[in-house]
């Protein structure tokens, strides 16, 4: 029933957009996640928990704009405040502006380890601030990664992350020697990063260690729970700058974000998507003002030091600190995270428990508003650490999978779901129980067809 057909008859006039924008756009669409089995849909218009296609139809919507959204799409109380900024003064002055103090006081007093901040246009430009901070503070080389973690697009940073459903294990445009200096470890193997430390003490010592606080991919592969502080003690122990990449958990698994919730003192801390509100423009770097003092804009009297060259026409404009700033006031004052958090344990619970009804071969798993839904195998490659996981091996498993990928994507739209990838799932405070429910027995409606 989730046939070419289906989506053809449903869904014709995303069908005919699509195929034009593929005259203008390379593939059709501009955005990664936009794909969708047989095509893209178009959509118009994203409001609280919901969004709606071009052809009328209305969606659970669980991808939330990629993750920026914890208080759900378009919420009235930030947009109010936009439109007066817009009306008032504009987007952008490529001056200072009072927005751009407020955001930076209000991240650096929700998260303890942030004495100051800088705001850019996305995380991976913040991740890449974050690389020429750490080796102007310790005047080392060499950047340590969790193996599958992405800390966005750089050369630098792109080492091991592959576009799904092209060749090979590397980015592709990205010559070898541009990550001579980049390492990776298993995640969760701390014997392996100690090692790598230690061995890079010859090679030019270790800069930072980069961390995505809850695992690789945003918690797909989740870590023990002490691995963070270990982590952090190792760097203390071997010189290196700690940066928690919180694009995804920052200001959604709580103000402090998630090493709020570890209990660890990150030197420096990568924000992204919340950081704006689902507004353009998202992307901080904020830290301990010993390092943070690299990123000092301009030339002040008395400055000795070298300081990190880091730039963005439209970085930290008006419009973004203004959304970012009131989104964050809102979170804070309707307990939002929590809030998503909780839609996130009905969900994810929810989930098991149809897996369990329909006999499938999956897991769903959740830290807070961030849920997964495990259904290619990679869990068991990661629980059973007797059978390593490489990324070789979840790669044949996908392809494996691939029809019942395709099969479920489809699925998924003709339900109303909206996932990211049809694996990973934000909830937001928009959502209550009832919708919930409601989503649950839409997945029911598409488990009760997988064939495994
Ligand atoms: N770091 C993490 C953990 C991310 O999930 C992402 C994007 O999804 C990035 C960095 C890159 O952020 P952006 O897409 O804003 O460049």
């Amino acid at each position: 029933q989730y046939e070419h057909a289906y989506f053809d008859e449903q869904c014709p006039r995303s069908k005919a957009m699509i195929d034009e924008a593929k005259h203008y756009i390379p593939g059709g669409v501009q955005h990664n996640l936009a794909f969708n089995h047989p095509f893209p849909l178009v959509m118009t218009k994203a409001e609280g928990a919901y969004l709606y296609d071009l052809d009328g139809h209305r969606y659970f919507d669980f991808l939330q704009a990629g993750g920026p959204t914890v208080l759900g799409s378009n919420p009235p109380s930030v947009r109010e405040k936009v439109i007066e900024l817009l009306k008032d003064g504009g987007p952008s002055t490529g001056l200072f502006h009072e927005y751009e103090y407020k955001l930076a006081k209000k991240v650096c007093e929700s998260v303890p380890s942030v004495e100051m901040f800088r705001m850019f246009n996305s995380g991976s430009e913040a991740c890449m601030a974050a690389i020429r901070v750490a080796r102007l503070a310790t005047g080392k080389k060499n950047i340590v990664k969790m193996g599958g973690a992405y800390h966005g697009w750089s050369d630098q940073l792109a080492y091991g992350i592959r576009l799904p459903g092209t060749k090979g294990l590397q980015a592709h445009g990205v010559p070898s020697y541009l990550f001579k200096h980049t390492q990776e470890f298993f995640p969760n193997r701390l014997e392996a990063l100690e090692n790598r430390l230690k061995r890079n003490r010859l090679k030019g010592g270790t800069a930072a260690v980069f961390i995505e606080p809850i695992g690789p991919e945003s918690g797909t592969r989740p870590l023990d729970l002490h691995f963070n502080k270990e982590v952090e003690n190792l760097c203390h122990a071997y010189g290196a700058l700690l940066v928690f990449d919180e694009v995804v958990t920052g200001f959604r698994i709580g103000m402090a974000g998630a090493q709020g919730y570890f209990k660890v003192s990150a030197d420096l801390t990568i924000f992204g998507k919340v950081i704006a509100g689902g507004y353009p423009g998202a992307g901080g770097l904020g830290g301990k003002k010993e390092y943070m003092k690299y990123l000092a804009a301009g030339i002040q009297t008395g400055d000795k030091i070298h300081k990190a060259l880091v730039g963005g026409t439209m970085a930290a404009t008006a419009l973004s600190c203004a959304a970012g700033y009131h989104t964050l006031e809102e979170i804070e004052r309707t307990d939002a995270c929590s809030n998503a958090g909780r839609m996130g344990d009905r969900l994810t619970k929810g989930l098991q428990i149809l897996i369990e009804n329909h006999h499938l071969p999956f897991v769903a798993f959740n830290q807070g508003s961030i849920c997964h839904l495990e259904t290619v195998g990679t869990m068991h490659f990661f629980i059973n650490w007797k059978k390593p996981w490489t990324i070789t091996s979840v790669i044949n498993e996908t392809s494996k999978r691939k029809k019942e990928m395709e099969y479920m994507g489809a699925a998924y739209m003709a339900e109303g779901l909206v996932t990211l990838a049809g694996s990973r799932l934000y909830t937001s405070a928009a959502y209550d129980d009832a919708m919930i429910d409601q989503a649950l027995e839409a997945f029911d409606r598409v488990f009760a067809h997988v064939e495994c």
